[in-house]
């Protein structure tokens, strides 16, 4: 009898009571389609502990059939208020990746900031000419603003319209940091209406609320210290990433024997490989690409499914 190898590894981020809620717009999983999922998968799939997906990648133990892990990315209080409580009652484990960063400065990811002004803005033909007025006044020229919309604008797996996805990216990357960060503070102040810190401070768990979640049984392994794009970073900007976020995961009592890393935005590079290697990871995830196969030879490469890819 061959022996299975073959894994499906479910990602989540955002899973709440969305409608009727503050932020009815936010693209996140509703509850009750969380439940549904959590259904169908218990019928269809085995849903296995982190430890023995690491153990299998690493050592060639068996899986069942239809494997199924369940994985968490980016530290919402969403995770310990709607997620913790269902997997516990369900007698399932999850697999959490909170960036460090987050959790204890309390700072808003930009990440999280431009999912908020999108959610709340409804003209966003509007707001990319907002953007680009911002721009223009920090000194930003209109042809390179005009090469970005044809370099950028494209739409992507996540953004079915051209703007969202042209302003995540000039948000996300392509504008230098500074006029960046001073640009995400002030749409989200004019959108949101509130500081981005204390925002987050009700949206990312808390070190207390990641050691419960431990000692519930579930899995937390590292998603950078940042959330940086670790193939826009230099190989000691990774090492420190990767240090950082190793005392974060001791800090709060996780496991960093054979430890997984998730990708953020499913980004890396050959440095970030070796670094990987090198602090001894386990196993480390990408953002996209179905159906993994655990083999030693793509531990740092696996792949995840998206919970828009299953029933809900
Ligand atoms: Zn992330």
């Amino acid at each position: 009898m061959s022996k299975n190898n073959k894994l499906s590894v479910v990602m989540y981020h955002y899973v709440r009571e969305i409608k009727g809620s503050l932020h009815p717009g936010i693209k996140g999983l509703e509850f009750e389609k969380f439940k549904t999922q959590l259904d169908y998968l218990q019928s269809e799939y085995q849903i296995i502990q982190a430890e023995d997906v690491i153990s299998s990648c690493l050592n060639g133990s068996p899986i069942p059939e239809n494997s199924c892990l369940l994985t968490f990315d980016d530290g919402y209080k969403d995770h310990i208020k709607f997620v913790l409580p269902e997997l516990k009652s369900r007698k399932i484990q999850g697999t959490f990746f909170p960036p460090a960063k987050a959790i204890l400065d309390r700072e808003l990811l930009s990440v999280s900031a431009i999912h908020f002004i999108l959610e709340r803005c409804t003209n966003y033909k509007l707001l990319l000419e907002e953007l680009f007025d911002l721009c223009i006044s920090r000194d930003i020229k209109k042809e390179l603003l005009s090469e970005w919309k044809i370099t950028y604008g494209s739409t992507g797996k996540w953004d079915s319209e051209p703007e969202p996805a042209l302003i995540k990216r000039l948000l996300q990357f392509v504008l230098p940091e500074r006029i960046r960060t001073d640009i995400i503070s002030i749409l989200f102040e004019k959108y949101i209406g509130q500081k981005q810190r204390d925002f987050a401070d009700d949206l990312y768990l808390t070190t207390h609320d990641l050691k419960i979640m431990l000692a519930d049984g579930m899995y937390i392994g590292s998603h950078g210290y940042e959330h940086f794009w670790l193939d826009r970073c230099s190989a000691d900007e990774q090492k420190e990433e990767i240090i950082n976020s190793l005392k974060f995961l001791t800090q709060i009592g996780a496991s960093t024997k054979d430890w997984m890393m998730c990708y953020p935005h499913g980004a890396y590079n050959s440095d970030t490989v070796k670094l990987l290697d090198e602090y001894n990871c386990g196993i480390a995830f990408k953002d996209s690409g179905g159906e993994t196969i655990l083999d030693i030879d793509r531990r740092y490469d696996l792949t995840r499914y998206d919970t828009n890819d299953f029933p809900q």
